[in-house]
């Protein structure tokens, strides 16, 4: 038997979200239940609900920033049980048999990756994510939020998170390295705090210099203005990784040329419009540019523990469901300090 539980949700990409109620599947033998107390607002929310991605089912309940706690396991379960802290990201299951899964990079399956929402479930049923009271979730797709971290902090890291964090060790971010994160909201602020714990030499790119301060109290060395043309001169072959962020389309090749050589651009900000590239930004420094979605599962647990080792948690404002509206309306004017998380105990 299904159970119903409430939920916001999109019902068309022009209408605002609304309070709904959508039914969690029953228990199966290898399903977690997790009663969520706290689902982060990502940018990856908006483009999905407004359409700007390509076809969406709705209504849709969005949501990939999962933290709760277990409140049943089927009689399969053997990594979690009842009242232990969890979270789930992006994706609740994947093909599990291709090379991509084998390798532990089920974001990469060959057979695409369930998504948390806008996917079908195993139950056949369409998926829909965190703006909800619960969620049923194999338990390969949960992950442990260790006990140093608060649910509120941690939430968000279960995509921006991850999403920063596979690319920083992809590329290498550490002592002896130049990393710059364009765009300071949810996912760059945590990526600086990361590329700092690993070690790099942080600079942040931001459209303005407002937010300078809290830029260098996460852990940058250094805070630019990309409104200010004197920074692409200044900073003109600089760094060895720039994580863009950046939800809309940028100017490519200015960022590019700030790269040293065999240095690499990586793409984790998802606008809809194609981008263009002079190919001429790359060949005389053999640059690179590159894409790279979230992380595996057992990355995403690694970069949780990581997280907590260092006490790294997403700075958040806590707001309540009725609240979810005005809220993406503050990410999408880029002022967002800088995670919204929704407390699932105003769903009730
Ligand atoms: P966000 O909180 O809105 O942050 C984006 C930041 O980019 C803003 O805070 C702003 O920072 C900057 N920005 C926004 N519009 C800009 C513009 N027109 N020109 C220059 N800078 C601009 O969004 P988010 O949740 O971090 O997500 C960022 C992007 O990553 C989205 O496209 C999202 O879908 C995507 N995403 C991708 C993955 C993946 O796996 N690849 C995972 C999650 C999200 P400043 O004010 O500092 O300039
Ligand atoms: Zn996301
Ligand atoms: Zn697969």
């Amino acid at each position: 038997m299904t159970t119903t539980v409430n939920a916001y949700a999109a019902h068309a990409a022009d209408q605002p979200l609304a309070p709904t109620t959508i039914e969690r599947r029953e228990v199966g033998p290898k399903d977690v239940r997790i009663e969520i107390e706290f689902a982060g607002i990502c940018h990856s929310d908006i483009h999905t609900a407004r359409g700007e991605w390509g076809a969406v089912t709705y209504p849709i309940v969005v949501g990939h920033e999962i933290a709760g706690v277990v409140a049943e396991v089927g009689p399969e379960v053997t990594k979690h049980a009842v009242g232990d802290r969890v979270g789930v990201g992006c994706m609740v299951d994947s093909c599990r048999e291709c090379v991509n899964c084998r390798r532990g990079q089920e974001q990469y399956c060959l057979k695409g990756n369930i998504q948390t929402y806008n996917g079908i479930g195993v139950d056949g049923q369409p998926t829909a994510g965190g703006y909800s009271q619960q969620i049923v979730v194999d338990e390969d797709f949960v992950v442990r939020i260790p006990d140093g971290l608060e649910l509120h902090v941690a939430a968000p890291l279960l995509c921006a998170g991850i999403t920063l964090y596979s690319p920083l060790r992809h590329w290498g971010a550490g002592p002896g390295t130049k990393v710059a994160i364009v765009g300071l909201g949810g996912l760059g602020h945590v990526g600086v705090k990361i590329a700092a714990a690993l070690g790099a030499e942080v600079t942040v790119l931001s459209q303005s210099l407002k937010k300078q301060e809290d830029g260098l109290r996460l852990g940058a060395q250094h805070y630019h203005a990309t409104s200010d043309p004197d920074t692409f001169t200044a900073l003109a072959g600089t760094f060895d990784l720039i994580v863009n962020t950046v939800s809309a389309a940028i100017d490519l090749d200015a960022y590019l040329s700030l790269l040293a050589v065999d240095g690499a651009l990586v793409n984790v900000g998802a606008p809809a419009e194609p981008l263009s590239v002079n190919i001429f930004s790359l060949i005389p420094q053999r640059r690179s540019f590159a894409g790279s979605s979230i992380g595996g599962i057992a990355e995403t647990q690694e970069m949780l523990d990581f997280c907590a080792e260092h006490g790294i948690g997403a700075e958040v404002e806590v707001i309540s469901a009725e609240q979810v509206n005005d809220a993406w309306e503050r990410v999408l004017a880029s002022d967002v300090r800088y995670r919204f998380v929704i407390d699932a105990a105003t769903l009730a």
